[in-house]
C-alpha cells in the first residue's frame, strides 16, 4: 500500500537558495501523501516555486509553469507558488488558466489545508541539494528600503527566525542526511535577531549552531552595516566551524549612485569596512561580492569608478548582474532606464572579464597546498570523478575541485560519494576550478 499507491509529486523550485529552503519544506509536508518522481508527465500534482524579483526570473517562472502545464496528465493539478505568484496575484488569477491553484511565498499552512495534511512540522525538510550540504534560512523578508529592489514588496518585513527552531532544524539537517556543511542564507544577513532580540544576535546562533557536530558554517548576503565589524571580531576569536568567507553585496561604490540606489551608506563607509575585513582575517579568508551595472544615473564617469576600484580592490569572486527597471520599487518611480540595454551588456561584460583574471590570479594562493574537500557528487561530464569543494568555495556560485584518485588506490570503501570529507592536495587550477590529488577520507 505504502509507496506503490501513493500519488507522484514534481517539483521544479526556481530562484535563489531561500526558496530552495522553502521547495524543501513543502516536499516534506507532501511526503505524508505523495511520493516525488523526477518524470512530470507521471505526475498528479506538479508545482513550481517561483522567482519574480526581476524581468528575466518572471519570464523563466512563465516559461516553466506553460512547459509543464503540457506534461499535465489528465487529473493532475499544476500548482504554481512562490514569489512570482505573489507579486502579481490578482494579474495571474485573471491570465494564468495553466495552473489549477495559485499560492503566495512559504504557503504551508494552504499546502496543509488544500491537501488535508496532519503533520507539520516546518524545520523538516525533503533535502533538495546534495547530501554535503543544506542551506540554512535564517529569517524571511527584509527592511531596507534598495531602490532597484522589489524583494521588501515581496517578502515583507524583516522576520527572524528563533535560534532555538534554527538549532533544531540544523540538529535535524545533520541527523537525518549527514550534511557536513550549513550555509546560512537570508535577504540580510547583517539584521539578524534586531526584530525578535531588539540586538543583532548572528553570533549568539552561531555559537549553538558551532556546538552541533558540522564541519562548516558559511555566512551568505552579509549587508555593508555596522554588524559585520562585530561578525569579523567573531570570526577572528571565537569560530571553529564559521568560515572567514564574508559575502558581501556592495552593489556599487560611487558615492552618487550609492546615494540614488538608497543603500544607506557612504563609499567611505565601504572602504573602510572592506579594508577593516581584510586586514583582520587576512589572506586566509575569502570576500566575494555583487555589483549591479547600468543603473539609471551610473553614467561613463560612474561605471570607469566601479570598474577602477574592482581592479584594485581585489575581490576573490564577484557576481555582476545588470540593472533591471522593476515597478514597485523606488528606482522605478523616480528614474527613467536610461541606460541602453547593450551599454548594460558590455559593462557587465568587461567587469566579469577582469574579474576573471584576479579570481583566478588570487587564488592561486591555495594552489599547492593540502586542504579538506567535501565532496558534492560525481562529476558526470566527466567521466564520474569524484568533484567536491575546499572551504573557499561555496555551493552553486563558486569554483570546484575534481579529485584525482589513482586507480590502484580506488578500492571498494574508497568509493568517494556525496558527503565525503577527504584530504586532497591541489595540484593544477583553471580559473576558479581546481583538481586535487587524493590523499586520504577523514
Ligand atoms: S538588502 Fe536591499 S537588495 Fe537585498 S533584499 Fe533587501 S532591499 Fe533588496
Amino acid at each position: 500500500m505504502e509507496n506503490k499507491e501513493k500519488p507522484r509529486v514534481y517539483l521544479v523550485s526556481l530562484g535563489c537558495s531561500k526558496n530552495t529552503v522553502d521547495s524543501e519544506r513543502v516536499l516534506k509536508l507532501l511526503e505524508e501523501k505523495y511520493k516525488p518522481t523526477t518524470d512530470p508527465s507521471e505526475a498528479d500534482l506538479i508545482l513550481v516555486n517561483t522567482c519574480g524579483f526581476i524581468r528575466p526570473a518572471v519570464e523563466e517562472s512563465i516559461n516553466t509553469i506553460l512547459q509543464l502545464a503540457d506534461y499535465k496528465k489528465p487529473g493532475a493539478k499544476l500548482v504554481a507558488f512562490g514569489c512570482f505568484v505573489k507579486r502579481y496575484m490578482e494579474e495571474l488569477k485573471k491570465e494564468l488558466h495553466e495552473a489549477d491553484i495559485l499560492l503566495p511565498t512559504e504557503p504551508y499552512k494552504e499546502i496543509c489545508n488544500l491537501f488535508n495534511l496532519k503533520g507539520c512540522k516546518l524545520n523538516q525538510r525533503e533535502l533538495l541539494t546534495p547530501r554535503s550540504y543544506a542551506y540554512l534560512k535564517i529569517s524571511e523578508g527584509c527592511n531596507r528600503t534598495c531602490s532597484f529592489c522589489a524583494i521588501p514588496k515581496i517578502r515583507g518585513k524583516f522576520r527572524s527566525k528563533p535560534i532555538k527552531e534554527l538549532v533544531e532544524e540544523a540538529k535535524y539537517l545533520i541527523d537525518t542526511y549527514g550534511i557536513k556543511e550549513l550555509v546560512i542564507v537570508s535577504q540580510d544577513t547583517s539584521y539578524y535577531g534586531k526584530d525578535l532580540y531588539g540586538k543583532f544576535a548572528l553570533p549568539q546562533l552561531l555559537d549553538e549552531l558551532q556546538k552541533l557536530p558540522v564541519k562548516w558554517i558559511r555566512l551568505h548576503y552579509l549587508y555593508p552595516a555596522k554588524e559585520v565589524y562585530t561578525l569579523v571580531d567573531y570570526l577572528k576569536k571565537d569560530s571553529t566551524k564559521v568560515l572567514p568567507y564574508i559575502d558581501m553585496p556592495i552593489q556599487h561604490i560611487s558615492e552618487k549612485v550609492l546615494k540614488d540606489m538608497r543603500r544607506g551608506h557612504s563609499k567611505e563607509f565601504l572602504l573602510q569596512l572592506l579594508n577593516h575585513i581584510r586586514e583582520t582575517l587576512g589572506e586566509n579568508s575569502i570576500l566575494r561580492t555583487t555589483v549591479i551595472v547600468g543603473f539609471p544615473t551610473e553614467g561613463e564617469r560612474e561605471f570607469k569608478e566601479l570598474l577602477k576600484f574592482i581592479e584594485e580592490f581585489q575581490f576573490d569572486y564577484l557576481g555582476v548582474f545588470k540593472y533591471y527597471h522593476e515597478e514597485d520599487t523606488p528606482a522605478w518611480e523616480k528614474f527613467e532606464d536610461t541606460v541602453e540595454e547593450e551599454v548594460k551588456e558590455e559593462r557587465k561584460r568587461l567587469l566579469e572579464t577582469v574579474q576573471s583574471y584576479i579570481s583566478e590570479e588570487r587564488l592561486k594562493r591555495f594552489l599547492e597546498t593540502e586542504q579538506e574537500i567535501l565532496i558534492d557528487g560525481l562529476d558526470e561530464d566527466f567521466g564520474m570523478v569524484p568533484v567536491g569543494r575546499a572551504w573557499f568555495q561555496a555551493p552553486e556560485v563558486d569554483g570546484q575541485t575534481y579529485i584525482d584518485i589513482y586507480p590502484e588506490e580506488e578500492t571498494e570503501n574508497l568509493k568517494l560519494k556525496e558527503g565525503d570529507l577527504i584530504k586532497g592536495f591541489l595540484t593544477e587550477q583553471e580559473g576558479v576550478d581546481f583538481k586535487a590529488n587524493f590523499l586520504t577520507k577523514l
